[in-house]
């Protein structure tokens, strides 16, 4: 590691303007990705600002109509409330199958969302469930937040709040997972309720994305059976050492009827 400055924030103000004042300032909730990063001299902030100490961050709240989890709640809360659980399994479901205990138990929702790693699981949630981005400054559609590979709609020094959920009755995700780090190679979030049928892919691109062609069939006969032979275009997936686009492709649609099987 190399010299930097440690900030440990009791406000939600005082994080904000400590960034602003700052050279090359970054947020720190789980560390689960920005620590490695530094220690592997990818990222060399100026300073450091821990907001483990924000009040109001964490927690889980269900209403009637949705569920809003703060930034700094970690997976295992996630998987582990029963309000959740209760409220919307499939969001308690996906957080339980993230990588291990350890990275459970100190990765963030908001962590996650924030770095928006082409492989990671929360974002198939939030563009399939239709979530809401809470940030200090305004409220952001899911399906115009993940703006590309590690990049969001997010501005310098925006903080992510929370995250708000419609409550779905019919929702579920399924993921193939690397074999080492438990990431997404290929995972499918799945929804269907008043709004529609929503189908949201993580882990085969740069970044999340709906599926329009699987949404529409599903929208005339919500069964694993409608989906046969829908695949994305390999030459819009990834390709590198764990899997082809083409098995990509493929995995898209194996996931996909998983999840509409369990719907
Ligand atoms: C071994 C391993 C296995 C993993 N497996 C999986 C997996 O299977 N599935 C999966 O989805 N993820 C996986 N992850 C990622 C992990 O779950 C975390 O979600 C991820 O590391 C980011 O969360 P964090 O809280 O640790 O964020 P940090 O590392 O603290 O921050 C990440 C980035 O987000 C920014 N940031 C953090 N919080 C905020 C905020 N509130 N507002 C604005 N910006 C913010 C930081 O500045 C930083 O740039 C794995 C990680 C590891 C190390």
């Amino acid at each position: 590691m190399y010299t930097f400055n440690y900030h440990h924030p009791s406000s939600l103000d005082e994080a904000v303007a400590l960034f602003e004042g700052a050279a090359d300032p970054v947020f720190l909730a789980g560390g689960h990705t920005l620590l490695p990063a530094m220690k592997q001299r990818l990222q060399a902030p100026s300073d450091v600002i821990d907001l483990s100490g924000v009040p109001g961050l964490s927690g889980i709240e269900v209403s009637a109509d949705s569920v809003t989890v703060g930034a700094l709640t970690t997976h295992a809360d996630v998987a582990e409330s029963a309000a959740l659980q209760d409220a919307l399994p499939s969001l308690a479901s996906l957080a339980s199958g993230i990588g291990d205990a350890q990275v459970r138990n100190r990765g963030t929702i908001g962590g996650s969302v924030a770095n928006a790693d082409p492989a990671a699981d929360y974002p198939a949630a939030l563009v399939g469930l239709g979530a809401t981005v809470v940030t200090n400054r305004c409220e952001i559609a899911a399906d115009d937040f993940f703006t590309g590979m590690f990049e969001t709609a997010l501005e310098p020094g925006e903080l992510l709040t929370a995250v708000r959920f419609p409550r779905a009755s019919r929702a579920a995700y399924a993921k193939f997972p690397n074999p080492a780090s438990r990431y997404a190679m290929t995972g499918v979030f799945v929804s269907a309720g008043d709004s529609g049928v929503r189908v949201a892919v993580t882990g085969a691109a740069a970044s999340v994305f709906r599926f329009a062609e699987m949404e529409t069939a599903l929208a005339t006969d919500l069964s694993p059976d409608a989906l046969g032979g829908i695949l994305p275009p390999a030459d819009d997936l990834l390709t590198d050492m764990h899997a082809s686009a083409e098995y990509r492709a493929n995995l898209v649609n194996v996931m996909a009827q998983r999840a509409v099987a369990s719907l």
